[in-house]
């Protein structure tokens, strides 16, 4: 529990800084970490993400069931079910960076990061000739259905850093809430050059 107010506390400064660089608009993305008793702290719904505060972090069990009495994140699904599949992981952040948004009305199924220097950012990889493909799912507003989309492709595809919703945003995820403000940033930065590619 005496983690709960330095977990809230990062996640109040991944969102002013997710905010300043235009990935959390409107109220949009959803954020959490892992507590060391298991539980999880996570943003509540409909939160401005530039603007929280204690009171906008709340708990919830690893199934998602509120501990505290105000309303989780509607995604909450998709959290959990990344904190079940992964036990080391202990943030995941979901912004809606316009790279990722734009990225997924022009690409398929997939985006491939080949051959960037960046790539090193994630855990294990070590340089930067190799591709990372990255699914793109389609929209739903059954988050239980699009979770179960997700989990299928996690059972068959390892290591995975992150996903894509289409013409919605990033699901990605750390060991830690700095690790994890890294992978959007990285991510970000990938989607935009391939975007500046595209148009090239
Ligand atoms: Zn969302």
């Amino acid at each position: 529990m005496n983690d709960f107010k330095d977990r809230a506390d990062e996640l109040i400064v991944a969102g002013k800084t997710l905010y300043a660089q235009g990935m959390v608009p409107a109220t949009s993305g959803n954020f959490s970490a892992r507590l060391n008793d298991g539980t999880l702290a996570i943003t509540v719904s409909g939160r401005h993400k530039g603007q929280l505060s204690g009171d906008d972090i709340m708990r919830i069990d690893v199934q998602g069931k509120p501990i505290d009495p105000q309303r989780p994140s509607a995604e909450t699904g998709l959290h959990t079910q990344i904190y079940a599949r992964y036990p080391d992981v202990g943030c995941v952040l979901h912004p809606h960076p316009r790279s990722a948004t734009v990225v997924s009305r022009r690409w398929g199924d997939f985006i491939r990061l080949s051959d960037y220097e960046l790539l090193k950012v994630f855990p294990g990889i070590i340089s930067h000739a190799t591709s990372m493909y990255v699914p793109i799912f389609d929209n739903d507003q059954d988050i239980g259905r699009l979770a179960k989309q997700v989990g299928a492709y996690m059972g068959e595809n390892s290591p995975l850093f992150g996903y894509i919703i289409r013409s919605h945003g990033l699901y990605t995820w750390g060991k830690t809430v700095a690790d994890a403000l890294r992978y959007v940033e990285a991510f970000d930065y990938l989607f935009s050059c391939e975007l500046q590619l595209k148009e090239a």
